[in-house]
């Protein structure tokens, strides 16, 4: 970086007081010092945001800021895991200080709200690319994971599906409220917690539900039925379906299906846990909805509600598909 680079280290990474008591050092030293507590595992995941692939070009940057945290907050919701630190490894193609407040803007409003400190990172100058490392802690033991489904357990996902995917496919301008559920995605962390015990299996759902359950299935070589038109779908997204035109039918069900972005759960349970789970969660602002069951045979199938077979389209979003 051209400007003082610890000018910039100050301004825009470096918080007026510490978040966390578990972290010893923090940004400034060559490396962070954290404090994992007694009998907990330490959740990691990383994931990188490239402008034009992972978000439109229009995205204002506190969108970006906060969904790159967001999603790997979702990761460690999936898992089960409490969030607690980040780093961000920030790739800019200049210094721009007004962005860079409007990014961090977005990036500490979800961080903060989560409880989450930011604890280390990297500027560097290049195309646009932002990846956070998230870290998080589970109870020993307990994290959710993507293999444990038996055949009978009943398939669920949080919140509705399919609205991200519409605004993406409406070309929505980022003023847009729809434009929301893509730009400022809502880990379900407290959603995961309330798995940990419960659920056999879970996956957050960011390259589009049949291909994120496939990845569930897969580890257990399992398969599952899904009811297609229980598939949560929020006022919103049917409100602006219809103005789709002559696409809507199909876009009804290949949206919640197979786009990306939603960043909901999608997890697997015992019949007999499934009532009070689905309470715990009913209090939560996000909610549940079961929308299949697991089978021994592998594959997914998609019925209707009349019980006629329905064949989708996509199968969800591949990094280096066509
Ligand atoms: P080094 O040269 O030892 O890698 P740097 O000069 O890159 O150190 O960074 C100095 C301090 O600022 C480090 O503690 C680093 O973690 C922090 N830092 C640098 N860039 C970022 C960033 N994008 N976000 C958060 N902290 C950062
Ligand atoms: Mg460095």
């Amino acid at each position: 970086m051209p400007v003082d680079e610890f000018g910039i280290i100050r301004r825009h990474f470096v918080r007026p007081k510490p978040v966390r008591a578990d972290v010893v050092t923090g940004i400034g030293d060559d490396a962070a010092l954290l404090q994992v507590p007694h009998r907990h595992e330490l959740a990691v995941c990383i994931d990188t945001l490239v402008a034009g692939r992972h978000f439109p070009e229009d995205t204002r940057p506190a969108a970006i800021g906060h969904k790159a945290l967001a999603v790997n907050l979702s990761d460690l919701a999936a898992m089960g895991a409490d969030p607690a630190w980040a780093t961000l490894a920030l790739t800019l193609p200049e210094y721009d200080q007004a962005w860079m407040d409007d990014f961090m803007r977005g990036f500490f409003r979800l961080a903060d709200h989560c409880s989450v400190e930011l604890v280390g990172g990297d500027t560097t100058r290049g195309p646009l690319t932002v990846s956070v490392q998230a870290h998080g802690f589970v109870p020993q033991g307990q994290a959710v994971l993507r293999r444990g489904a038996q055949p009978g357990d009943l398939v669920y996902v949080t919140g509705t599906l399919g609205a991200a995917g519409l605004a993406l496919h409406l070309k929505d301008a980022a003023s847009d409220p729809l434009r929301r559920r893509l730009d400022f995605p809502e880990p379900r962390i407290a959603a995961g917690k309330a798995l940990r015990g419960q659920a056999s299996a879970a996956i957050d759902i960011s390259d589009g539900l049949l291909a994120d359950l496939g990845h569930l299935l897969e580890t257990d070589g399992l398969g599952a039925t899904l009811r297609v038109d229980e598939l949560p779908r929020s006022r919103e997204f049917l409100g602006r379906l219809k103005h789709a035109g002559v696409d809507a039918d199909a876009l009804f069900y290949e949206l919640p299906l197979a786009a990306g972005d939603d960043y909901e759960l999608c997890f697997t349970v015992a019949e007999d846990r499934a009532a009070p789970l689905e309470a715990t969660i009913s209090l939560l602002d996000c909610g549940c909805r079961c929308i299949g069951v697991i089978e021994a045979e592998p594959g997914i199938r998609c019925i209707r509600r009349d019980g006629s077979a329905y064949t989708p389209d996509g199968t969800g979003y591949l990094h280096f598909g066509d």
